[in-house]
């Protein structure tokens, strides 16, 4: 533990937890497969932000993690990258739970419906041209459509907490063949008041054995509530903080 500082970007970061993996300093040598390196040169992206140096490494160990940093530090790809690349490295058949039900086996969680929306596109993007399946729910529009998007399966399915809930009560989602559960801007739904329904979402994935699951969390800022949070649904997590003081 204690704060050192990014040789290279000058931006505090703060690492503890137990034998977190070293940081990778270039996405060319965080041996991600060649079609997913392809996929971020072809974004632009030429070195990785701080968060996704510490993040991508601990991911790909498959590690449970509390990353957090500021808004606009590349959280995204931070965790996308590395989920994608273990998705195409350990490929595993879609499986239909009973009447159609869907078992996606990356499940995202974001508060707002822009947030699921560019989580989406961001996800398409980076698993472009590959086998991937991947699917958007948010609320304030008809469920049908989505519904029906995720019933022909997903690998990942982006969702805000609501509408997850909705298609996990109606039996069209379930959490039984999850491999990763990702909250991302934890804690804007903590203001948002959804913290019952991701307190809820997040016991779903406790049916599934903590060695078969990672839970990744994503934060701004690291309150109360969130530091609950983390201890209550991570295990033995490395938490990462960019620029956060105090965290
Ligand atoms: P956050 O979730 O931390 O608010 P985002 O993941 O939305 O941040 O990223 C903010 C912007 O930075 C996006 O437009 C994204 O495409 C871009 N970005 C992310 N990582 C990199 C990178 N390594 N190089 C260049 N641009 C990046
Ligand atoms: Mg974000």
């Amino acid at each position: 533990s204690g704060i050192n500082f990014d040789k290279f970007d000058c931006i505090a970061v703060k690492v503890t937890g137990e034998n977190p993996p070293r940081a990778i300093e270039s996405f060319e040598t965080a041996n991600l497969r060649k079609y997913v390196l392809d996929n971020i040169l072809k974004s632009g992206y030429k070195k990785p932000t701080p968060i996704q140096k510490h993040a991508i490494p601990i991911i790909m160990a498959g590690r449970d993690l509390m990353g957090c940093a500021q808004t606009g530090s590349g959280k995204t790809a931070a965790f996308l990258l590395p989920i994608i690349n273990t998705l195409l490295q350990d490929p595993r058949d879609l499986i239909t739970g009973p009447n159609g039900c869907a078992q996606p086996q990356v499940i995202i969680v974001a508060p707002t419906r822009e947030l699921t929306l560019q989580i989406f596109n961001e996800a398409r993007k980076f698993s472009h041209g590959s086998i991937l399946k991947i699917a958007v729910a948010y609320g304030g529009t008809a469920v049908r459509h989505q519904g029906d998007n995720i019933s022909r399966g997903c690998h990942i399915l982006v969702a805000t907490p609501g509408r997850l809930h909705d298609f996990v009560d109606r039996n069209r989602v379930s959490f039984g063949g999850v491999r990763f559960v990702v909250l991302d801007e934890a804690d804007r739904m903590l203001d948002m008041g959804f913290m019952p329904s991701v307190e809820k979402m997040m016991e779903h994935s406790t049916m599934v054995p903590i060695t078969e699951r990672q839970t990744l969390m994503f934060s701004a800022t690291f309150p109360e509530d969130i530091q609950h949070l983390a201890g209550r649904f991570l295990n033995n997590y490395l938490f990462v903080a960019v620029g956060v003081v105090g965290g």
